[in-house]
């Protein structure tokens, strides 16, 4: 009999990462509606000291994996612990963030277990007992509920920034299971290079993105829109046209071919709005678009539209913010 809703808690050189505080308290709504445990699964090494931020924002029974094979991510070691407690425990669902990692491990994780997931998910919830996964679909125009009865444990990914993380409970308490990983034949790193460094929030995260497109017509004039993003404490993004004209890095690339974003705020600069852009931006809360064109697409999707040349309006941005 599957038993409690599992949340897989993401994390990077000891920082949990701020999706899994977000499913966490999607978890902790869904596990209090089945009436069941709400669980969170930490792997790593010496990652036991996170577990008192799990309990605070939510979780009943933290399990921890340590292991020194287990310091770097690898996808041989981390599904065959996070499976083999799944096989152990039968929980009735496995929920992760829809980051680079998770993508990764829910895959692999699902096919150890023979189960189904659910990928890129924007919400989780209840309907005649039947755990119900909203996802977007065709490039975000539509949206689908989609439910595993038979499988078990269900996976999920989530998009980060849609759900809504709970207030923490300072000294809120769990149970803490240190549990014995010893994952055999795993791959292990030898080599990490880091392509690059910012002291910028990392784009799927982000709070604010402001992003730039083919209007801002060389690599060089990205400096206007990082000098508003340091303003504001957001990260900075393209458009595919921007990153295919060599004016920003692959890895800054936001649409279906590049990442999934869903921050508070997205200025778009430059930005025409073709549908392979918004499938990547879409779920935004509030869009600013800066369009000297007043018929480009994406002032159909902007809360708010300012048509203008972004030369003149980003650096009056830029301005009036720092007046703040
Ligand atoms: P454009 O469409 O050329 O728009 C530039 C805009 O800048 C125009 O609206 C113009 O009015 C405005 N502009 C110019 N100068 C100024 C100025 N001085 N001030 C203000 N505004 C100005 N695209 C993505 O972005 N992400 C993806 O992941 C992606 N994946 C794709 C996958 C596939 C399979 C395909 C076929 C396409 C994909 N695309 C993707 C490409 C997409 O179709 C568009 O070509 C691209 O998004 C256009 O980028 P853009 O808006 O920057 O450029």
């Amino acid at each position: 009999m599957a038993k409690g809703i599992w949340v897989y808690a993401e994390q990077k050189n000891g920082q949990l990462k701020k999706v899994s505080l977000e499913i966490l308290g999607a978890g902790r709504r869904l596990a209090d509606q089945l009436g069941e445990e709400l669980c969170a699964v930490l792997i790593g090494k010496e990652v036991a000291g996170l577990a008192g931020t799990l309990a605070e924002y939510g979780a009943d029974k933290i399990y921890v994996a340590e292991n020194d094979a287990l310091e770097n991510y690898t996808n041989d070691g981390y599904s065959q612990v996070l499976a083999g407690l799944a096989e152990e425990y039968q929980p009735m669902a496995i929920l992760l963030g829809y980051t680079v990692l998770g993508r990764d491990l829910a895959a692999r994780v699902a096919q150890r277990l023979g189960t189904g997931l659910c990928t890129d998910c924007t919400g989780v919830d209840l309907e005649d007992g039947q755990i119900i996964f909203t996802r977007p679909i065709y490039a975000g125009k539509a949206f689908v509920r989609a439910a595993c009865p038979e499988a078990r444990p269900i996976c999920a990914t989530f998009r980060p920034n849609v759900l809504t993380a709970a207030q923490p409970q300072p000294g809120r308490a769990a149970e803490v299971v240190m549990v014995d990983a010893r994952p055999k034949d795993i791959r292990q790193i030898i080599k990490e290079v880091v392509c690059q460094v910012s002291s910028r929030p990392e784009l799927t995260e982000a709070d604010i993105i402001v992003s730039g497109g083919r209007g801002m017509k060389s690599a060089e004039n990205f400096k206007i829109l990082e000098e508003l993003a340091d303003v504001l404490g957001a990260a900075v993004g393209a458009s595919r046209a921007a990153v295919d004209a060599g004016y920003a890095p692959h890895s800054m690339q936001v649409g279906q071919t590049g990442k999934t974003v869903s921050p508070v705020l997205y200025i778009a600069c430059g930005i025409s709005g073709a549908i392979q852009h918004l499938a990547g931006m879409g779920s935004s809360k509030v869009i600013v678009a800066i369009n000297k064109d007043p018929e480009a697409n994406i002032f159909k999707v902007a809360d708010y539209g300012i048509v203008g040349d972004l030369f003149e309006v980003v650096p009056l941005l830029t301005r009036e913010f720092k007046k703040l």
